[in-house]
């Protein structure tokens, strides 16, 4: 038996993160990860700090600014180097209804202090100038961080582990004992733990780990095809996005929307072929690299040549409104959920000092309620 203040379940970006926070305010924290340390979905994505993206409303705009903000020390503030850089971001832009959007959002998001504009195929071209633009309007600009997300990950885990939590790895929660509305233990294969407070950070796990608890959470996933290119001489200079990149993958039984991500290796990093599933799996299809491949020759006809190093496919949680989903939830009193922040990389080294606090019982500096599952029905099972 072993007793701790809190119990993290899940080790990626959120649950490493938010055990660095919670035990560098004094609170005794276990974190247990089911695999790897990052080997869900953090350590395999694709590390952009995005900017743009994300929903207008002044909570979302407020937490990309700020967060991204924090990057630029927190290198210096968790003891390692994760390869944090800035990168200019092109957002492809392939239809007039899409300008239009993007010169709207751009009014916003700017004045807001994410600089964003919108600029023709003559400029995207000059920037991009081994980019086929023959299909495309133009672009939306902005500039976003990068990093190495394993790195990340273990950046987080190091720094935790220095300030006192316990980070397991290879300890799969298998179960959960339940009493008066209270977690009161936590089952691996071969230890009980105990603790006040458990927060499930399981990523797109999420739902299935609360099921265990007698709740459901409506966390859905899509599941994502990536892969890495062979080293090549720099050719490509800003990481390129669709610009309808959710429309283009939501409600697809199968999509792809292309993403190129040059790295500081001399690699491209090519995501994603999308997948409309129920199965979590970290598997890759012939159909998905076959897609990527298509779409990325289609945009840089030099590249057909080039060699493909490495495949692989991770799951990404979302919620039914796609708005993160951070709070207790109810049913059991001492259970809180952090899952799905769309941003994720830009956003946590903020959200997850705000969930340190909220999972202490004390008041974040800006509320999230509107991030509760308060919002959903939560069935007991
Ligand atoms: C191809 C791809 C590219 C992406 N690119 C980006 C990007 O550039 N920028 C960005 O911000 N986001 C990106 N994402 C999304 C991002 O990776 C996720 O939002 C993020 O990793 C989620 O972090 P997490 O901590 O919530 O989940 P995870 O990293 O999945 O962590 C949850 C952990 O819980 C563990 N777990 C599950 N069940 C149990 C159990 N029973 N007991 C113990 N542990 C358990 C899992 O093993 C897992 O490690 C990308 C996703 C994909 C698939």
């Amino acid at each position: 038996m072993q007793n701790f203040d809190v119990i993290i379940i899940g080790g990626g970006f959120l649950g490493l993160s938010t055990a660095y926070q919670l035990s560098k305010m004094g609170v005794k924290t276990l974190l247990l990860e089911a695999g790897d340390i990052g080997g869900g979905t953090s350590a395999s994505c694709s590390g952009r700090a995005q900017t743009c993206e994300g929903h207008l409303d002044p909570l979302n705009i407020q937490i990309i600014r700020d967060g991204l903000a924090r990057h630029e020390t927190l290198e210096e503030e968790l003891g390692a180097r994760y390869d944090w850089r800035k990168i200019g971001l092109f957002l492809l832009i392939r239809s007039e209804e899409l300008w239009q959007r993007w010169q709207e959002r751009s009014a916003i998001l700017t004045p807001a202090g994410i600089p964003t504009e919108v600029v023709d195929r003559v400029a995207l071209q000059k920037a991009e100038p081994n980019m086929n633009t023959s299909h495309l309007l133009g672009a939306a600009y902005s500039v976003e961080g990068m990093l190495d997300p394993l790195k990340f990950s273990l950046a987080y885990a190091n720094a935790a582990q220095r300030q006192g939590a316990v980070i397991l790895g290879r300890s799969k929660v298998t179960g959960f004992e339940v009493k008066n509305h209270q977690i009161t233990a936590v089952k691996t294969k071969n230890t009980v733990y105990r603790a006040e407070k458990v927060a499930v950070m399981a990523g797109a796990w999420t739902s299935k780990v609360t099921r265990m608890a007698g709740v459901s959470v409506p966390v859905h996933f899509t599941h994502a095809e990536a892969l890495v290119t062979e080293r090549i001489p720099p050719m490509i200079y800003n990481n390129v996005e669709l610009a309808d990149f959710y429309e283009t993958i939501h409600g697809k039984a199968k999509a792809v929307a292309i993403g190129v991500h040059p790295q500081l290796n001399g690699t491209l990093d090519i995501s994603e072929a999308v997948t409309t599933t129920d199965q979590l799996h970290k598997g890759v299809s012939a159909w998905g690299v076959t897609s990527i491949s298509k779409e990325l020759v289609r945009l840089y006809p030099s590249l057909e040549k080039v060699r493909i190093v490495r495949t692989w496919g991770r799951p990404t949680s979302f919620t039914p409104d796609e708005e993160p989903l951070i709070g207790w939830v109810p049913g059991i009193d001492n259970l809180f959920v952090g899952t799905s922040l769309v941003i994720t990389i830009t956003t946590v080294p903020l959200l997850s000092e705000w969930m340190a606090l909220m999972i202490q019982g004390k008041q974040s500096p800006v509320s999230m309620d509107e991030y509760s599952p308060t919002r959903f029905a939560v069935p007991a099972l």
